[in-house]
């Protein structure tokens, strides 16, 4: 499907389903009962997780094994998982809370995988007994695998076992996001002082070890750099397999981190041009020597994620004009915290759902939390805003709504998925209730209230 196609189908859905989101109740209205809905396009989704597989498939022999493991941390929601895991992906979780996620997506151990840098010894136990991937971030928790898995522990059966290397290749864009520089906090340093001939003796003294693995950051970390990391693991597997003689290594999970463009409804780069890139550092990588594990979150669901909320009220202070609305720093905390590495587009609706048109002109969009800071846009040229209108906040579909944050007691959105009909007709489907007061209260300790007294 070429980029543009893409994209008119992205955004023509987008505006059937804003509509649709008024005329059916689940945004807007005047009494204010419904100011914020989150919606999902699943033939968004469903498109993008066909055409990962499709990229993948053309480029190695036909019977290598490649598994797309979609990292839950970018969307942990059951449906979602469930959804993904129909389309064929596994699941890449990072502790006990997104391995519950994943068993109740119905997702087979056999597609998951687990990566955490500080993974405790039940939730190594419980990986290990499950048969699930596990990739150790560390030495030390090397040596509580050697005790759990070892020809002393009575070698237990586990499913594929691996180790996560920093391949210190250097920062993205954005520095929290970055995890192969120098210093970071995950994995075995590559290019430390003696690291290299301490992993090849490792994996000789541990058969059991048959995977490595690497994951060089999130959003901002150009494809050139990643790759350079890919090709730095590849390397490493064929030093340590020349090593002990044999093709001990028999898979590279080459983790997640493709970029998305928050600046327009296109999805660049593709996966498509994500293979090319590593073909062109890493030849070797898609010759059917070994299998390949994925990690992708945002370039999976950030496109098909879409943020309704109602302005409340506009007005004028010290000259700068200010829309009040309900999307704030609860669902788009990145943003709110540090704008210039986080931007958003804002669309603007009318309160039928219709794309509002005017002339343009400089607003501040802001959130409902109380502090001064709780800012979506700034200075934004948008056709004029009234109390009433909507404004869609697109490309939040990964860990923007689905990594909620409770300030100022802010209920948790409901979540929806949609569908357009050939005749242009949509349907939704509630994938998250909203958060109701009753649970606001309760997870506040409501059942303990006089436990300080
Ligand atoms: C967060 C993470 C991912 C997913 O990164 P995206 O940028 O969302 O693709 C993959 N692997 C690991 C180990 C991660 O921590």
């Amino acid at each position: 499907m070429a980029a543009d196609t893409h994209a008119q189908g992205l955004t023509g859905r987008r505006n059937l389903a804003v509509r649709a989101a008024v005329e059916q109740g689940l945004v807007g209205g005047a009494d204010g009962a419904e100011p914020l809905v989150c919606l999902l396009d699943v033939a968004g989704i469903r498109a993008c997780a066909a055409a990962l597989t499709a990229a993948f498939a053309a480029a190695v022999p036909a019977g290598t094994p490649v598994l797309h493991a979609f990292a839950v941390k970018a969307a942990p929601l059951v449906p979602v998982l469930r959804l993904l895991a129909d389309a064929g992906l596994g699941c890449e979780v990072a502790g006990a809370g997104e391995l519950a996620l994943a068993r109740a997506a119905g997702v087979e151990p056999r597609h998951i995988v687990l990566d955490s840098p500080a993974k405790t010894a039940a939730e190594l136990r419980e990986a290990l007994a499950l048969g699930i991937a596990l990739n150790a971030d560390n030495r030390q928790e090397l040596e509580r695998l050697d005790a759990l898995v070892g020809p002393g522990a009575g070698a237990l059966p586990h499913g594929p076992l691996g180790v996560r290397i920093n391949p210190q290749t250097g920062a993205g864009a954005i520095d929290a996001l970055s995890t192969a520089t120098q210093t970071s906090k995950f994995g075995i340093a590559l290019r430390d002082p003696g690291a290299r001939e301490w992993l090849v003796r490792a994996f000789a003294d541990r058969p059991w070890l048959t995977r490595l693995h690497i994951h060089s950051g999130s959003q901002g970390v150009p494809l050139p750099l990643i790759a350079q990391g890919v090709r730095d693991l590849h390397a490493l597997a064929e030093e340590i397999n020349g090593a002990v003689g044999r093709r001990q290594v028999d898979t590279l999970d080459i983790g997640g981190g493709l970029p998305v463009d928050f600046t327009s409804d296109e999805q660049t780069p593709t996966y498509a041009q994500y293979v090319e890139a590593l073909r062109e550092a890493v030849p070797a990588l898609f010759d059917g020597s070994y299998g390949l594990v994925t990690e992708f979150g945002r370039s999976l669901l950030a496109k098909h994620g879409l943020v309704l909320a109602r302005v409340e009220y506009t007005k004028t202070t010290g000259g700068r004009p200010i829309a009040l609305t309900h999307a704030g720093v609860q669902l788009a905390t990145r943003t709110v915290y540090a704008p210039a590495s986080w931007p958003v587009r804002i669309l603007p609706y009318d309160a039928q759902g219709a794309p509002k048109s005017g002339a343009p002109t400089a607003q501040d969009v802001a959130g409902p939390a109380c502090f001064a800071g709780d800012l979506l846009a700034t200075a934004r040229d948008l056709p004029p805003l009234h109390p009433g209108d909507l404004i869609g906040v697109p490309d939040t579909g990964a860990y923007f709504f689905t990594a909620h944050y409770g300030y100022n007691s802010l209920p948790r959105p409901a979540v929806h998925g949609f569908t357009v009909g050939t005749g242009g007709e949509v349907r939704f489907a509630q994938v998250r209730p909203a958060q109701s007061l009753a649970q606001i209260v309760a997870e506040a300790g409501a059942a303990r209230r006089d436990a300080l007294l």
